[in-house]
């Protein structure tokens, strides 16, 4: 989970002082030290910490914080604007080019997750009314051109490919192009990484930035490597230049050292962050509301951001159809559960709730349970997804053995179901009242 490890430690530094009514000068700086420790121990750059931490201190040790009614508030506030401060302030977006197209040329090192996040910003570019081409410049990576393929497929996107024999300049130049006769609004570059940095990939990017003057550069970069990253974004800042970062696999890094050193060390922002291999697994970087979830302050705001992008709107009319007709069927509670599940983790989601954070890090969610009802719902027909009161004792047992799970867990699910539908015919109901007042007055 994302900063688990110093979000754990920080906010168990922070529930000490918040304990205590009066703080002294002492105090402050103890908890300062534990602060300065764990950031070291989540990999954050050395200079960066002491910066910080001297920051910190020279805000948190004056009278106005002491002499306040809740001390340990006003630290934690403090390090909260400070971690916001440190991860580049206000948000900083993408914008589009007056001119279109806009042409955004990403770069990184192999592996880094450039491919996957060319997919992920073409899916934010659909969503936002763009029309996106997708190029793949990557004719060193055996498959990347073929991944980059099956990606503009899934999204139903054109990607524009020359092969690997040609010289990614050309390639480039020939796409953009292409974007203009076709009319793209946005143009995503995929371009090769190496393994390491080395001269000819700086070259073969630099000619690539000198020929499609990109209105955007973007680095992207493998949180899980933690200086190695912020020295990669370093360099490339220093040699190319960039606009910005995309930081990947920020799921996975409990750690955070390059998330909370990169913007910092290069004075660029980090712009996108990727959560997961699913194409959706992109989320705009808000240093404020990351700065809040380390704290266990939670984030609200994404989490509303997030189940209003996966929600559906026409599905949600039709289910609210179907509650009012009282149809609400197995069919649909598998379609809610798919949507809940496509927000991300449940650990992941109830970190976004305020002051759930620290509390739930020894919790084992069974994410396995979720794919026992789907395993059950998949295994019955038609007829009994539409009407469950006609699973009897041997329709139960061919459910059961055909989602390889218990005659238990058949019953469990379809007890739990009519559980739920009976709550739906009551929110059901409560609205067509609610309605047929308004309409008869
Ligand atoms: P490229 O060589 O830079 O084009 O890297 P790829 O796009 O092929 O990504 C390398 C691997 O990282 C793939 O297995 C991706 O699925 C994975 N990956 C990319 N971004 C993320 C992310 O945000 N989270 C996770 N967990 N995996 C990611």
């Amino acid at each position: 989970m994302i900063f688990e490890g110093l979000a754990e430690k920080l906010q168990d530094t922070f529930d000490k002082l918040k304990g205590k009514g009066k703080l002294s000068e002492k105090d402050v700086k103890s908890a300062l030290r534990e602060v300065k420790l764990a950031l070291l121990e989540a990999d954050v750059n050395f200079k960066v910490v002491k910066n910080f931490i001297s920051k910190v201190e020279e805000r948190a040790v004056g009278k106005e914080v002491l002499d306040s009614l809740t001390p340990g508030q006003q630290v934690i506030k403090i390090v909260n604007e400070e971690l916001t401060d440190l991860m580049g302030g206000a948000q900083s977006k993408v914008e589009y080019a007056s001119d279109p197209p806009t042409v955004i040329m990403l770069t990184g090192l192999q592996g880094a997750g450039k491919t996957t996040t060319a997919g992920k910003l073409a899916k934010k570019f659909i969503k936002d009314g763009k029309d996106p081409l997708l190029v793949a410049a990557d004719v060193y990576r055996p498959a990347a051109i073929k991944q980059l393929q099956v990606l503009g497929e899934r999204l139903d996107q054109p990607v524009f490919s020359m092969g690997d024999k040609q010289d990614p300049v050309d390639i480039t130049k020939a796409a953009i192009s292409r974007a203009e006769s076709n009319g793209n609004d946005v143009v995503i570059l995929d371009t090769a990484g190496r393994l390491h940095i080395d001269e000819e990939l700086m070259d073969e990017l630099s000619q690539i930035k000198a020929a499609v003057v990109p209105d955007e550069i973007l680095l992207v970069v493998d949180s899980m490597t933690g200086q190695d990253a912020v020295n990669v974004a370093d360099k490339f800042d220093d040699t190319l230049g960039i606009d910005g970062v995309v930081l990947t696999k920020l799921d996975g890094d409990a750690r955070g050292g390059a998330a909370l050193s990169i913007s910092s060390v290069t004075g660029k922002p980090i712009k996108f962050a990727g959560v997961g291999e699913k194409l959706e697994d992109l989320e705009p970087f808000h240093p404020d509301r990351m700065a809040s979830r380390i704290l266990g302050m939670g984030d609200v705001l994404s989490l509303i951001e997030k189940a209003e992008e996966e929600m559906d709107q026409k599905k949600a009319q039709e289910l609210e159809e179907k509650l009012r007709k009282n149809e609400f069927t197995l069919e649909d509670f598998m379609d809610q559960l798919e949507q809940v599940r496509n927000m991300g983790s449940f650990k992941e989601i109830l970190n976004m709730i305020p002051g759930v954070g620290n509390k739930i890090k020894d919790l084992d969610m069974d994410e396995g349970q979720l794919d026992k009802i789907e395993a059950i719902i998949s295994s019955m027909t038609k007829e009994e997804k539409r009407d469950p009161e006609m699973i009897k004792g041997s329709r139960r047992r061919r459910i059961a053995n055909g989602s390889g799970t218990e005659v238990q867990d058949v019953n469990r699910l379809l007890k739990q179901f009519k559980q739920t539908q009976k709550m739906m015919k009551q929110v059901g109901d409560m609205q067509k009242g609610g309605l047929g007042g308004k309409m008869g007055g």
